[in-house]
C-alpha cells in the first residue's frame, strides 16, 4: 500500500496557521494536525508528500517546521496544479503493484486527478475549500472525512 498525502490544509492547518501576507514567518511556526505524526510513523504503508510550491522554496520550510521530511519514501513539488495529476501517472507507474490512495483537501486538483487515474480518493474536508461542491463524478472522492484522526477509519486495517 502507498499513501499520497498533499501538504496544505491536509497534514496541518494551512488555512488556520499561514496567512498569505507573513507565510514565511508563519511556515516557521506550524503544526502538524492531531495525530498526523502518529499515523505517518506508524501506519504500515509506503507514504509519498505531493504538494504544489507557490514560492520557490516555501514549501521546504514548512516541511522542516512540522519534522516530517523522513517519513515519505518520496518528495514531490510542483510548480503548477496539474502537475500533480503528471507526477501521480509516474508515481502510479512506478509503483504499479501498490494499492495506491490519495489524501488531499482539494477536490478540483489531487481528488479529481486521482479518480481519473483509478486510484482511490479520501477527501480531508478542511479549510478554506472545505465547502466546495463537485461540479461532476471525478470530483467526487470514495470517502470524506473532516478530521485527520478519521483516515483511520477508511483505509484498509
Ligand atoms: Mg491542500
Amino acid at each position: 500500500m502507498l499513501i499520497v498525502f498533499d501538504l496544505d490544509d491536509t497534514l496541518y492547518d494551512c488555512s488556520g496557521q499561514v496567512k498569505f501576507e507573513t507565510r514565511w514567518q508563519d511556515a516557521r511556526c506550524i503544526t502538524p494536525f492531531p495525530g498526523a505524526i502518529d499515523f505517518l510513523s506508524s501506519y504500515p504503508s509506503k507514504k509519498i508528500l505531493l504538494s504544489r510550491e507557490t514560492d520557490t522554496g516555501l514549501q521546504n520550510v514548512k516541511i522542516d517546521s512540522l519534522g516530517i521530511r523522513d517519513y515519505f519514501v518520496e518528495i514531490y513539488l510542483c510548480q503548477r496544479g496539474e502537475e500533480k495529476k503528471t507526477v501521480l501517472e509516474k508515481i502510479q507507474r512506478e509503483y504499479s503493484s501498490e494499492d495506491i490512495w490519495v489524501v488531499g483537501d482539494r477536490i478540483d486538483s489531487e481528488i479529481q486527478y486521482g479518480n481519473e487515474l483509478g486510484l482511490k480518493t479520501v477527501r480531508l474536508s478542511c479549510g478554506k475549500y472545505k465547502d466546495m461542491m463537485p461540479q461532476h463524478k471525478l470530483q467526487e472522492a470514495h470517502h470524506t472525512i473532516t478530521e485527520f484522526l478519521q483516515l483511520y477509519k477508511v483505509l484498509p486495517t
